[in-house]
């Protein structure tokens, strides 16, 4: 505005200049009369007149009227001081105005007589401010005197004549008036009044003609100018948008930027151009346009002059982008879920859905890969198998929901511990193996105790009071193994070694082995041998457990006195075999009908003869399942009599028989005789052992029935210090506490149970029996408010057959040393 303002003035400037120049050149070429001139005129007709005037009355001497006449002259013209009229002689005969007191004394009248007598003469002496001039007078053509004249000067100054002149007061009132006047002027023509006047009509109509809606915006963001175009699209007259803020127009608001600052006020505020905004302006009838606003800064400098913004209407292209977005938006979702989906069948065909560990044939595939680069490079490799301790036992006791869930915890921590850098696979049931890439045995051993220290610490939230335990096998590809399967099958050994160690531990291969390869040289592991994998073997249990829980109960004992009497005997991998034999025995008894399998009576000729078949389909299930004829003769022959003289004859006989099948046999029956079957109770650990050794050498090897005898000793932990003296009366008091145990048990009469571990603790203190006594003050201290009451039952169970064997020891040890006596005391095991 103050621009405008200055520039009108500028504009008015130059036309007052043009003005006053022809003002004084119209003054220069004569076309303006010279002012002075005309007073000097003016004053010379005045004093001429009064002259005339005067003659007549100085002739008749009439005085007094001659002075009145010229007083009332002086007194009538501002300009005239006074009039004096003079006689040659020099004396002041009329005076009007106190003329004697104006007239200078300079002037002599022979200056006056001498000086064109016939004229008027003015004084050019302005001393005092006063101009003078005199008239001669002539009475009979002869010079009688003058009439004088005091005319006024007032002006003294230079400024003040200067103003005096016509001229110049004419200049500078044309400078001053004009000046102003033409800023008016021009200020309106330039539309500083109006806003509608800034763009000139010609423009106006130029930009009336663009196909694109146009706004001219001054610096407030106040519209000056909307073009036909722009009318039209937002459905209002031209007339109604000016002088209103665009801002104030119905754009979206949310199109604005953060500050809600439009792409005009921007372009105003910061003399920058702003280009491709998209802007939405909401219709009338609610409809919305979409525009692509420009927005050019007008003038120069911080503080534009407005701004010209052009909109473009991009609606149709919008709808369209828009539209088009949409569809690529549901394509890159198809295309997600595709993805997903694909992920998710990935994640189906590679993991455990129990777990989420990788499944056996995505492990086996990654496997491949990695031992061909371990193999190629001369990288390390290990492998940790685990498998968790009594995990039959969580599932019994709480449920296989609980078991599934103890599952996945412990799969969650051993992945954590790997997933940057090693493989985790569910291998079985509650197996799993982890492959190591680039761990040698002794980092692998370290990793196998953190996750052994892993599942350790799990605990769930119901029952809080679970613990779990877990053994590890592990071994490296400098084992020589010749196939990825040779190196989870020695893992596998080293599990099972570690299992039958005591679980909860980690065994590695070479250095269990070594100490065995060290004694016996010639007895290495030989891959057919490992072959079995063990969670094929645990899986035929859990048919046969599913089947005839009695049989694989039994054929679990079995296997552990297999294992407890084969050591020292045979070499880690015919153990191993032998265990094997051991728990899939009777593994035929899966394809005997229920009737004779669980029938409470004896059985007839024709049913012994069925249930006689189950040997044969156990050998089938052996040979078509696993690699391993010496497991298939072990159980072909584990029903061998020594002497030949069994009921199936085309067998073996003596030291033909594979040792595994001979020591089988002798586990067998021992386990046969001491558990009880629906028709008999068993016998005592003493009956067993004499009812063995009755038959050494018919039925059994007389010399592996003794090697059995005094490993079956050694492996009683109370007994094997040797330490106390066994006391019949002990036995019996141990036996009457276990009757009542078992009583309270059954009756699930959690009070009794706790009153009867208490007279047990005292019991057994007495005696020092710390196992009985550390179980049963545990029990006893237990608070039966807080734990279930299956947990107390369970740990009374457990008392029970800590109590059950350790009686059965007194009294075999008992009955020994007095092996003289004739009556062996009846207490059942
Ligand atoms: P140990 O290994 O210490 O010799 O004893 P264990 O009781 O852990 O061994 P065993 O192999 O006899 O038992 C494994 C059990 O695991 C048998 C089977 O019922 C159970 N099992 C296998 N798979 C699953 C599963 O997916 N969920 C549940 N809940 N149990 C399972
Ligand atoms: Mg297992
Ligand atoms: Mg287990």
């Amino acid at each position: 505005m103050l621009q405008k303002y200055f520039a009108s003035i500028r504009l008015a400037f130059a036309l007052v200049c043009v003005g006053a120049s022809l003002i004084l050149a119209a003054q220069w070429l004569g076309f303006v009369p010279d002012a002075a001139k005309l007073e000097m005129r003016a004053r010379r007709d005045l004093s001429e007149t009064i002259a005339i005037t005067a003659t007549h009355q100085i002739r008749n001497k009439q005085w007094i009227d001659l002075q009145r006449n010229l007083q009332a002259i002086v007194d009538h013209h501002p300009t005239l001081l006074s009039i004096g009229v003079r006689s040659n002689m020099g004396t002041l005969r009329v005076d009007a105005g106190h003329h004697a007191g104006i007239w200078p004394e300079v002037i002599s009248m022979d200056d006056l007589s001498l000086k064109n007598p016939e004229k008027l003469v003015i004084n050019e002496q302005k001393s005092v401010g006063v101009e003078t001039a005199f008239v001669p007078i002539h009475l009979n053509r002869r010079p009688w005197g003058r009439i004088e004249y005091c005319f006024h000067q007032p002006i003294t100054s230079t400024l003040g004549q200067a103003l005096a002149q016509p001229l110049l007061r004419l200049v500078s009132f044309f400078i001053v008036a004009g000046l102003f006047s033409y800023t008016l002027f021009v200020a309106r023509m330039l539309g500083v009044f109006s806003s509608t006047q800034v763009v000139p009509d010609r423009v106006r109509q130029a930009l009336d003609t663009l196909a694109e809606g146009l706004l001219v915006l001054d610096e407030s963001g106040k519209i000056v100018l909307a073009n036909q175009a722009f009318a039209a699209i937002v459905g209002k007259p031209a007339e109604e948008l000016e002088s209103k803020l665009a801002d104030d127009l119905d754009w979206i608001q949310e199109d604005l930027d953060q500050n809600g600052a439009s792409p005009w006020s921007l372009a105003i505020e910061k003399s920058i151009l702003q280009s491709e905004c998209m802007l939405r302006y909401e219709l009338e009838d609610g409809t919305e346009r979409i525009f692509s606003v420009n927005a050019a800064p007008l003038g120069k400098g911080k503080s534009g002059r407005g701004a010209l913004a052009t909109f473009r209407d991009v609606t149709h292209v919008e709808e369209h982008r828009i539209e088009l977005e949409r569809m690529l938006n549901l394509l890159e979702h198809s295309r997600d879920e595709i993805n997903r989906k694909n992920e998710e069948l990935q994640i189906l065909a590679t993991r455990d859905s129990l777990t989420g560990c990788l499944n056996r044939r995505a492990f086996f595939e990654e496997f491949e890969t990695i031992w061909e680069d371990a193999k190629n490079e001369g990288k390390y490799l290990s492998c940790i198998m685990i498998d968790i301790d009594h995990f039959k036992s969580v599932n019994d006791t709480y449920g296989h929901h609980i078991g599934d869930e103890v599952l996945r915890e412990v799969s969650r921590v051993v992945r954590e511990l790997f997933q940057e850098f090693g493989l985790v696979c569910r291998y079985g049931g509650e197996e799993f193996c982890v492959l190591l890439p680039e761990h040698h045995s002794e980092q692998a051993v370290m990793q196998s105790e953190k996750i052994r220290a892993a599942i350790g610490k799990v605990r769930l939230e119901d029952p809080a009071e679970l613990r779990l335990t877990a053994s590890l096998g592990v071994s490296e590809l400098r084992f020589n193994a010749t196939e990825p399967q040779d190196l989870i099958n020695q893992a596998d050994a080293c599990l099972y070694v570690a299992k039958r160690g005591g679980r909860n531990q980690t065994v590695l291969f070479n250095s269990s082995m070594v100490v065995e390869e060290d004694a016996a040289p010639e007895e290495t592991i030989t891959v057919s041998r490992v072959e079995i994998p063990y969670k094929a073997v645990t899986a035929l249990m859990s048919a046969l457990s599913f089947r005839d829980t009695k049989t694989a109960e039994h054929s679990r004992r079995v296997s552990d006195l297999c294992a407890r009497a084969s050591e020292g005997l045979m070499d880690i991998s015919d153990r191993y075999v032998l265990e094997v034999a051991g728990l899939l025995h009777d593994i035929g008894k899966i394809g005997v009908p229920d009737h004779i399998l669980f029938k409470p009576g004896a059985l007839t000729p024709e049913e012994w003869e069925i249930m006689g078949r189950h040997d044969d389909i156990g050998v089938e299930i052996v040979t078509g399942g696993f690699d391993c004829p010496e497991l298939s003769s072990i159980m072909a022959n584990h029903h061998a009599f020594f002497d030949g003289k069994g009921r199936e004859t085309d067998l073996p006989t003596g030291h033909d028989i594979p040792v595994g099948a001979r020591l089988l046999s002798i586990a067998d029956s021992y386990d046969a005789m001491v558990s009880d079957r629906p028709y008999r109770k068993g016998r005592s650990h003493a009956e067993a052992i004499t009812e063995l050794r009755d038959c050494a050498g018919t039925q059994f090897d007389p010399e592996l029935v003794e090697h059995f005898i005094k490993k079956i000793d050694a492996a009683m932990p109370e007994t094997a210090s040797g330490a106390m003296a066994i006391r019949k009366l002990a036995a019996i008091e141990i036996g009457s506490q276990i009757e009542l145990l078992a009583t309270a048990i059954t009756a699930s009469d959690v009070n009794q149970i706790q009153e009867l571990s208490d007279s047990l603790t005292s019991m057994a203190d007495s005696i020092g029996l710390s196992s009985i006594s550390e179980a049963a003050s545990h029990l006893s201290g237990r608070d039966h408010e807080l734990v279930t009451s299956t947990e107390l039952l369970r740990e009374a169970r457990d008392l029970v057959d800590t109590c059950r064997s350790t009686q059965s020891n007194f009294l075999r040890l008992s009955l020994e040393s007095q092996a003289d006596q004739t009556e062996t005391p009846k207490v059942d095991r």
